[in-house]
């Protein structure tokens, strides 16, 4: 009898594959007892002292609903407790050695906006940034990991802000900010056009850019977004399936979507899995390339291996093409190299030996 000499494809995505996760909020990244730790050690005041009602607090859950406001609001207490240099240096450590811990995770593009951790101007913005870098620092001196850190500008600040936190991601870049993006709510003040020649200075400095886009918003903004901003990867742009015109603009520019299921579940940006179904077989038919992500793991209650298994569970990405999309992730990194990063050298645990709240 022949032996065959192609190997199967595994069931499911193998652990010993490493993984670029490229869209997670430093707010929803912290596992809860971390939070909980910080917030004390800092004498916060929260709103309990009981501390399954603080983890409700911080996490998504039926009884806070499925919006996208209600989410973004969880934000509130996780970005207070990170707003000291204490307290950004540990969250920043945490979540990077948690990731390679729990999912084998070794590139970590770590993503926060520093003036919602300074109290408003009270603490100082350098001392914020040095302390996150320091925490990614260390993290690389335990764990065979290159992250890297992500600058968001906020929608809702007026332009003069926004530009300070570009002009700070280009002053700490090459000590591990890697990239700027654009986050939070909808606001009628925020004009895409406005930011045309910030971005262009930000990339020309050598800037990675993703911007949050076709999520909760218009579908028509993403186009702009491309036209404008030039970014080579766009946050969530689930929204983009339903354009064809768009699908191609991304497809012939080569922009990467950073996909997030659960958060999108979660926002009631998309109704269901089988929407996931028809918007993930609408980017195959159109060629566009993805990658699979959180948004915030520990806010979500989803690491990136149960997101990866859903889809897979549900027939929606077979795992050849999971290994793709990790593929792409790697090649669209903003951490330079990482796409020939060797992979660790030990095999990872099984899932079931690493515990969800080992952080
Ligand atoms: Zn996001």
């Amino acid at each position: 009898m022949r032996r065959a000499t192609i190997p199967a494809m595994p069931a499911s995505f193998p652990r010993r594959v490493p993984l670029a996760e490229l869209h997670c909020h430093l707010g929803g990244a912290v596992t809860p007892s971390v939070m909980w730790g910080i917030a004390h050690a800092q004498g916060i005041k929260l709103p309990t002292k009981d501390y399954w009602e603080f983890r409700d607090m911080i996490t998504v859950s039926l009884r806070h609903g499925h919006s996208f406001d209600g989410y973004l609001q969880l934000f509130h207490w996780t970005e207070l407790i990170q707003s000291s240099p204490l307290a950004i240096e540990r969250s920043v450590y945490e979540v990077v050695g948690g990731a390679y811990r729990k999912n084998n995770v070794t590139t970590m593009e770590l993503r926060f906006n520093p003036m919602k951790r300074n109290r408003g101007g009270e603490q100082d913005l350098d001392h914020i940034i040095s302390a996150a870098i320091r925490g990614m620092d260390r993290a690389m001196l335990e764990y065979p990991v290159r992250p890297g850190l992500i600058f968001c500008l906020d929608r809702a600040f007026p332009y003069q802000l926004n530009e300070i936190i570009a002009e700070k991601a280009i002053a700490y870049l090459g000590r591990g900010v890697v990239g700027i993006d654009v986050a939070g709510p909808e606001t009628p003040t925020f004009q895409v056009r406005d930011y045309r020649r910030l971005f262009d200075r930000c990339r020309r400095k050598g800037l990675g850019i993703t911007v949050h886009t076709g999520e909760a918003g218009p579908v028509e903004e993403i186009a702009e977004v491309i036209e404008q901003l030039e970014p080579s990867r766009i946050g969530h742009g689930v929204k983009a399936a339903y354009d064809p015109r768009t699908m191609a603009m991304i497809r012939e520019r080569g922009i990467v979507l950073e996909i997030c299921p659960t958060s999108n579940l979660n926002t009631g940006v998309v109704s269901g899995w089988d929407e996931f179904r028809w918007i993930f077989d609408t980017f195959r038919r159109n060629g566009v390339r993805y990658t699979i992500n959180t948004d915030g793991p520990e806010m979500l209650k989803t690491y990136i291996r149960d997101e990866l298994a859903s889809l897979t569970r549900l027939g929606i990405l077979s795992v050849e093409e999971q290994l793709q999309s990790a593929e792409w992730a790697r090649q669209a990194s903003f951490v330079a190299g990482v796409a020939d990063v060797a992979p660790p050298r030990r095999r990872p645990p099984a899932r079931k030996t690493v515990e969800r709240e080992e952080a």
